[in-house]
């Protein structure tokens, strides 16, 4: 057992027991057949990516230069399509980027550690807001700094802003921030941006630091209603922006995103040369060529966000009725649920016998709740009703 870091021996275990829960899934639809287990545990987008993705692949195919279309480019993405990008950030947002503001990453994990290997010394500390998605966890670790956690606002699952203020130290590097957030589906408001640039211009005139917000927003675009996203580069001169078009355009697999980084922000432009050299030596060295391509003729385009948004009234007008208490989720396409008993281990394996798979929320800082993952088929959402409300009677709902 000495043949692998310490560090990663640690994941291993931590990983075995999500492949456990996996094997289980497959093995619970074998046994039922699919379509009797209803399977909200996974994340992963089951809309098509919109036709244009593909049209946009094979004229980019049959029209360009095969060498510089499959060639290296320069390390932080192909010029055109980052200008592209910034014009539409611009338009939508009113600010004011360029080309040499955007870098070209591989999904969000990848311009996250990016981000992360540019602006972090061992020891230093990162804040995060629980519930937290899990893997900021080891984003952090990666470099050697701690993960800090604020605890969470049950009320409403905007930000515990006075905890927040309470943790700040001199070692606090970065704040990330995600909304629409995975795992409730909360967007943060106005307010608590507005509120988290004041408290962190504060505090870093008061330790002489820079504080950075990192806003990792894979789910912008995934938003119900007339609900806005403020764009966090309006609110805070040292934000940085991960997005990713994993979700919006259903391309997980794709690995593709970029990350904004403001010439508002100090040391702006070593940040960005830092953030290049990251990309390279990361092992990246630069995001996927064809894809890049694709995404920049898409950018107006995404994935048919009317599915999820009737998935997420179904099982929110469902699961409330039958006595659940659930957040109500304006974005990404998860919904969180308070468990009866305060105790999500115990819930999440009594929904198991109703062949309702779901995840303890103590897995992203948030003890006693469980996220429903709802970018499933209608039919899964539609026949696993029946079985929630059996589910709600055996605690007496
Ligand atoms: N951040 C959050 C909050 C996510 O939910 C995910 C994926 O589920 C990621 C980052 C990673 O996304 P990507 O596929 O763009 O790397």
């Amino acid at each position: 057992g000495k043949m692998i870091s310490d560090k990663m021996k640690r994941y291993t275990q931590g990983n075995s027991a999500i492949r456990a829960m996996f094997e289980e899934g497959k093995q619970m639809a074998k046994k039922f057949g699919k379509e009797n287990v209803y399977d909200f545990s996974l994340g992963n987008p089951n809309v098509p990516a919109p036709k244009e993705v593909n049209e946009a692949i094979l004229d980019i195919v049959k029209n360009e230069n095969s060498l510089e279309l499959h060639g290296y480019m320069s390390n932080a993405g192909y010029e055109s399509v980052r200008s592209e990008i910034a014009d539409f950030i611009n338009k939508k947002h009113g600010t004011n980027f360029n080309e040499s503001n955007i870098i070209m990453t591989v999904g969000a994990a990848g311009g996250l550690n990016v981000l992360f290997k540019t602006l972090l010394n061992p020891g230093e500390e990162v804040i995060t807001f629980a519930p937290f998605f899990s893997e900021y966890r080891m984003y952090t670790e990666n470099y050697d700094a701690n993960l800090v956690v604020i605890s969470p606002n049950t009320v409403d699952f905007q930000p515990n802003i006075k905890e927040f203020e309470e943790k700040i130290t001199v070692k606090t590097k970065v704040v990330i921030i995600n909304s629409p957030n995975n795992p409730t589906g909360v967007v943060y408001s106005e307010e608590t941006l507005i509120s988290i640039g004041k408290i962190l211009e504060k505090k870093s005139k008061e330790f002489g630091t820079d504080i950075y917000i990192v806003s990792d927003e894979p789910y912008r675009e995934l938003v119900y209603g007339d609900i806005e996203v403020p764009y966090v580069t309006k609110y805070y001169k040292n934000a940085l922006v991960g997005y990713s078009f994993s979700k919006s355009l259903s391309l997980p697999g794709e690995r593709i995103g970029y990350i904004v980084i403001p010439d508002e922000a100090d040391d702006s432009e070593l940040i960005k040369n830092g953030a290049i050299i990251a990309t390279r030596i990361l092992g990246f060295v630069n995001s996927p060529s064809l894809i890049q391509k694709v995404v920049s003729k898409c950018l107006n385009c995404k994935a048919d966000i009317e599915f999820y948004d009737k998935n997420r009234r179904i099982l929110y007008e469902a699961l409330t009725s039958y006595g659940f208490e659930c957040t109500k989720p304006d974005g990404a396409f998860y919904l969180f649920l308070k468990t009866p008993n305060n105790d999500d281990a115990e819930f999440v394996k009594t929904a198991k016998k109703y062949n309702i798979l779901l995840v303890g929320a103590a897995s992203f800082g948030c003890p006693g709740y469980v996220r429903i993952a709802y970018c499933v088929s209608r039919q899964t959402v539609e026949n696993s009703l029946p079985k929630f409300k059996e589910l709600a009677k055996e605690y007496s709902l």
